[in-house]
């Protein structure tokens, strides 16, 4: 059993040396539980904050033990009455080879035949699928007509949001990193407005959305943080919501940078929503059917960026901040 350690928190960017990669015995199933044979794992920022000894929606996760990650996988072996060997589950694991499942964790049967691929559960079906669901339609419950701010918009998150808001009948601008994940904007999600935010500073930035948002922003989905959000800021409109979603831009820098133009909410009279998707985990079922039929449709398209391994799991889990992943970065276990 090839498990992947965090064994010393990281200190801004994560190096190598913060992981070490094991072998061990495959475990037993205990009393009551499972144990799972990993086949993919979702790579997520929010794992990042995990890494991190602070106080947070979920305990850091323990010096020594497997980084945390949803999977998706197969029953391994099984000492409970409700899986059998050879299901097919989602659950809140880790990276590694198998994972052991106590009763009252957080583990679900999935439908695979329901999917072009078991991935499928980490991507559109999955936590990113559904944040773009519940955190745009619930959360900033846009009219028709109104115009959606979007920034990490070419990601897993983004690209939902742009397109479930395009399907709400609104105007979608998103902020990406590089010409080409602007083009794929345009071309790939049907977004209205595509802006680069790379090497400009806030007043360019600022204006550009301007120009590409013209009587400001109705709703903001942020995914990013700092100066894209105090550029994004001088863009909202009256009674703008934004929804805050996450901040990658922060995840890695020990300092902080927080947000010198909060004056904009003030004057906008804007309402900013602090969102996580598990307030959401009894609505899963209603949302990912949504996602399914759209997708189905071919009304909703998600990426994925599968990487293969677990000893390249540093690598691929550093491609959510380099800008490298193109769509949801998944890493093929088995
Ligand atoms: P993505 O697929 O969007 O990958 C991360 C992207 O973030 C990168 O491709 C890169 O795109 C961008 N990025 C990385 N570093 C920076 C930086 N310093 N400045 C600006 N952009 C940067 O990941 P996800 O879709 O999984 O996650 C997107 C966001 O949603 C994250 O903030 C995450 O924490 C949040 N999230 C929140 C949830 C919740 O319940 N609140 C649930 C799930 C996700 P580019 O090339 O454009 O820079």
């Amino acid at each position: 059993n090839r498990r992947f350690l965090l064994v010393r928190r990281p200190e801004g960017a994560p190096v190598p040396e913060d992981f070490a990669l094991v072998a061990e015995q495959i475990p037993s199933p205990p009393p009551s539980g499972i144990v799972v044979r990993n086949r993919y794992a979702s790579l997520d920022p929010a794992q990042r904050g995990w890494m991190d000894d602070a106080p947070s929606y979920m305990p850091p996760i323990p010096l020594g033990d497997p980084v945390r990650a949803t999977t998706v996988g197969v029953v391994h072996a099984s000492d409970s009455p409700d899986f059998a060997p050879g299901q097919w589950v989602m659950g809140l694991n880790a990276l590694e080879d198998y994972s052991v499942s106590i009763p009252g964790g957080f583990t679900m049967p999935i439908d695979i035949g329901l999917v072009a691929s078991p991935s499928n559960y980490l991507s559109a079906l999955g936590a990113v699928g559904l944040t773009a669901y519940f955190g745009l339609l619930e959360t900033a419950r846009p009219q028709p007509g109104e115009t959606i701010l979007i920034s990490g918009a070419a990601g897993a998150v983004g690209s939902a949001v742009g397109q479930i808001g395009k399907i709400a009948g609104c105007r979608v601008v998103g902020i990406a990193g590089g010409e080409e994940k602007c083009r794929r904007l345009i071309e790939d999600y049907g977004f209205d407005a595509a802006i680069d935010y790379k090497g400009k500073d806030i007043e360019v930035l600022a204006a550009e959305i301007g120009e590409a948002a013209p009587g400001g922003a109705n709703v903001v989905f942020e995914n990013v943080g700092g100066t894209v959000m105090e550029a994004e800021l001088f863009n909202l409109a009256l009674h703008a919501r934004v929804v805050l979603c996450g901040l990658i831009s922060e995840y890695n820098s020990a300092e902080k940078v927080g947000i010198r133009n909060l004056w904009k909410v003030l004057t906008q009279r804007a309402t900013i929503h602090g969102f996580l998707i598990a307030d959401f985990a009894d609505r899963f079922a209603e949302g990912g059917q949504k996602m399914a039929q759209w997708l189905a449709e071919g009304k909703l398209r998600m990426d994925e960026d599968v990487q293969d391994g677990l000893e390249n799991a540093y690598d691929a889990f550093m491609r959510l901040f380099s800008g490298a992943n193109t769509g949801k970065l998944v890493l093929k276990i088995a």
